[in-house]
């Protein structure tokens, strides 16, 4: 039997992945070594008592007691915290799926790195703040790292069976989000309630809101340049608000391969978790002629200067990825909190990324954790002394 961990297997990305494994037999065709979730209790007890695991983690130590209690009456074994969350990440799989969301995924990853043999990937912080350490990591265990981003996906789908060194582009679409056509003044006093309403995929709210402001895109284009191994000025971005077309690969003969599908997180965990034969998903088939209309148009980079902002964290590297993951999450956490602005966000994180003490941490490119860790908490002490002085 096939032995699968899921991390963050109550998230949005869990839960689909809990999905297909159900759908695939459930218990009986898979062995079920550890499930992680984090406050939701309930949902993590009921996931790990169907599927018969072994091991159920919170990321929580306050909820230890409940979980113990949620799971009385049976053998699985549960933890709690971050040391418990990279334990679980050590024991042997052939397949995982790393869906925790944050930097707070990121050593677990590295940890699944070495103890699976399939690494499904939807965690892209961990790319973009380590991903020359992952990806040796993966290579030193000959682990295989599968993109679980829709877009990502796409764009490992569609440049199959190619010669890498002859795609000349990366294209990703981007929906556009809630605010595609808010102007600037809108955008300024936008609430929390409104930037995590998206119009075509439904996720767990924080990457929802990084879709509104294309902090999301942002990441994911770092994501694409570490992956494929692309420059940043041969990665761009269309905004795409149908989210029909997943991503293109251009190649140096001028022909653009695109992925389409419905937009459900699905096919991309059920492509990751079927690798390497395709077997038929729950999706919804695309209907061209009932859809009509593909719609394509240049993203707005005074409304969306996140995606500058991706391309400049490319050109200075070192650990400049990091610092803008964790300056981006300290300032989505200051935008919940009602401190700054949606507009702010960026502002913020152009300054950390500014911040002499922050960029002489990341003239090196991150060799351990703790590397990471250092320029997370100077990049987040710098976003929460931020001020708009504007
Ligand atoms: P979510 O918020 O719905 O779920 C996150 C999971 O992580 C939950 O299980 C939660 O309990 C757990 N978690 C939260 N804080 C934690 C912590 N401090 N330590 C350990 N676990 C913690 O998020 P999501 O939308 O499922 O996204 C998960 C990851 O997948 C993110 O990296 C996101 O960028 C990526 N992703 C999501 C989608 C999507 O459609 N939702 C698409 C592409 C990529
Ligand atoms: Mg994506």
């Amino acid at each position: 039997m096939r032995r699968i961990s899921i991390f963050g297997a109550t998230g949005s990305i869990g839960v689909n992945t809990v999905d297909l494994i159900n759908r695939a037999g459930g218990a009986s065709q898979f062995s079920v070594v550890a499930l992680t979730g984090g406050a939701n209790i309930a949902l993590l007890a009921e996931q790990a008592r169907n599927l018969g695991a072994k091991l159920a983690v919170t990321a929580f130590p306050e909820h230890l007691e409940e979980l113990k209690r949620a799971l009385e009456g049976t053998e699985i074994e549960a933890a709690a915290g971050p040391d418990a969350l990279a334990e679980a990440a050590t024991r042997p799989t052939d397949w995982a799926m790393s869906a925790i969301v944050g930097v707070a995924g990121l050593r677990p990853t590295l940890e699944l790195a070495a103890s699976t043999r399939v690494l499904a990937l939807a965690n892209k912080e961990s790319l973009v703040c380590a991903g020359a350490m992952l990806q040796a990591r993966c290579a030193a265990h000959k682990t295989l790292l599968l993109p679980v981003d829709s877009e990502h996906s796409a764009l490992f789908q569609a440049m199959r069976g190619e010669d890498a060194a002859k795609i000349s582009r990366l294209i990703l679409t981007a929906s556009g989000g809630p605010f595609r056509e808010w102007t600037l003044e809108q955008m300024e006093k936008a609430t929390p309630d409104q930037a995590v309403a998206h119009p075509n995929w439904s996720m767990g709210q924080r990457i929802s809101i990084d879709s509104a402001s294309m902090f999301n895109k942002a990441l994911e284009v770092i994501e694409a340049s570490v992956l494929f191994s692309m420059p940043q000025e041969s990665i761009d971005v269309v905004i795409h608000p149908q989210s029909i077309v997943h991503s293109l690969v251009e190649f140096c003969d001028g022909a653009q391969i695109a992925h389409m599908g419905a937009p459900d997180m699905r096919g991309a965990i059920g492509f990751a978790l079927d690798w390497p034969h395709r077997q038929p998903l729950p999706v919804k088939r695309l209907d061209l002629a009932s859809i009509g209309r593909l719609d394509f148009a240049a993203p707005d980079p005074l409304r969306f200067p996140a995606l500058r902002l991706a391309h400049e964290v490319l050109e200075l590297g070192g650990g400049t990825g990091a610092a803008f993951n964790a300056a981006k999450e300290a300032a989505l956490d200051r935008f919940l909190a009602r401190e700054i602005g949606f507009l702010d966000m960026a502002r913020l994180v152009e300054s950390v990324l500014e911040n002499a003490y922050v960029q002489s941490l990341c003239r090196q490119t991150p060799r351990e954790l703790r590397d990471v860790e250092q320029i997370d908490d100077a990049a987040r002490a710098a976003a929460a002394r931020w001020k708009n002085t504007l």
